[in-house]
């Protein structure tokens, strides 16, 4: 059989060769020293394209959203957000390992909640409640199937944070998915957030690495913190090489997934065991079985078949179309899902 058509995540892209070409060829210096000229380059350009002042170079998004809740919280403050969001079920509990913070679950839409249910969430001054500190929002939503906040509503919500006070971080794992879809200006966007977590091994396609975003004062503090929590790293100019080149080369391009999570979706549509397909603005496409007692063996069923997929719960499934799925592939996984039979 050929190799299998892998949509388990946009993660699992390996670097195209000019991308390599340009890492092989980055200038680069001990960071921890300031001395990396990429890094530098990475982190402003980051920054500079959300109109924020500064930007931090970290390992993985885990990280960047970790240090950002750690920046902004205080041990036994609270954290408000969607309870479909990735810094509450899929970063091992750091929220209360890291910052000792407590969390506080909106009931959103598909990642998506409304002003009031903010507004509602924000607890009282008063000595029996823990402090309502920092509001997350995650765009595009993973667990919500890539859903894209619509811009007012972002603005009503985060608008309302700083009015009560209460700090404004961005889980941006796929903020250019969600810029993609809604055709924002970035910088527009980031005016609603005092830091902004952007991965650029997603969609974008390079091998390691996400940035955080902010003020120079809260990266300096966040550099801080990124040091406490292991991740200042020596010469990995060679890794943010791969992050200028995903920001300069692989962002326009976030549009042809979108295109092929739509194909996909209208396939499944077409089966007779899909159901619950939450429609695909972005890249994720979620959607469960009619049958959920075949849901344990739906995975090895696809597989048998050359697709790759991951369970998001125990009938429920995501595809994740990325930069290295051809439109040939497409093609073929839309062929093969119509002839499986549940
Ligand atoms: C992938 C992802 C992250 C970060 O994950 P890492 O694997 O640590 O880079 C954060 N938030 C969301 C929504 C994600 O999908």
């Amino acid at each position: 059989m050929n190799q299998p058509i892998d949509f388990r995540s946009d993660t699992i892209t390996r670097p195209t060769k000019a991308m390599l070409e340009a890492m092989f060829s980055a200038e680069v210096g001990d960071d921890v020293f300031n001395e990396d000229p990429t890094v530098q380059k990475l982190e402003k350009k980051a920054a500079a394209i959300f109109g924020k002042e500064a930007g931090l170079f970290c390992p993985s998004g885990t990280m960047t959203n970790q240090i950002a809740i750690k920046l902004h919280t205080q041990p036994g403050d609270e954290v408000i957000c969607d309870k479909l969001s990735h810094i509450y079920h899929y970063e091992g509990g750091g929220i209360a390992f890291n910052s000792a913070a407590s969390v506080r679950l909106l009931d959103g839409v598909n990642g998506v909640f409304t002003r009031d249910q903010f507004i509602a969430s924000i607890n009282p001054d008063d000595i029996h409640h823990p402090i309502s500190r920092l509001l997350v929002l995650e765009n595009t939503c993973n667990k919500g199937g890539g859903t894209v906040w619509p811009d007012e509503m972002m603005k009503d919500v985060c608008d309302a944070a700083s009015e009560a006070g209460i700090k404004r971080h961005l889980d941006g794992a796929r903020v250019f998915n969600a810029l993609t879809y809604t055709g924002s200006k970035p910088e527009q966007l980031g005016k609603n957030f005092d830091t902004i977590s952007i991965c650029l091994s997603k969609g974008l396609g390079a091998p390691v690495g996400s940035v955080l975003i902010g003020s120079s004062n809260d990266m300096k503090r966040a550099k801080r913190i990124r040091k406490l929590f292991g991740g200042a790293m020596r010469q990995s100019g060679y890794l943010a090489a791969a992050g200028i080149y995903a920001l300069d080369n692989h962002v326009e391009r976030l549009n042809h997934d979108h295109q092929n999570a739509q194909l996909l979706a209208q396939t499944l549509k077409e089966t007779s065991w899909a159901c619950d397909i939450i429609e695909p603005q972005t890249n994720i496409l979620i959607f469960s079985l009619k049958d959920r007692s075949k849901g344990k063996d739906f995975l090895s069923i696809l597989k048998n078949h050359g697709i790759l997929a991951v369970s998001f719960g125990p009938y429920t499934f995501r595809l994740v179309t990325h930069l290295d799925i051809s439109d040939q592939q497409i093609e073929q996984a839309c062929k093969i899902l119509k002839t499986i039979v549940i």
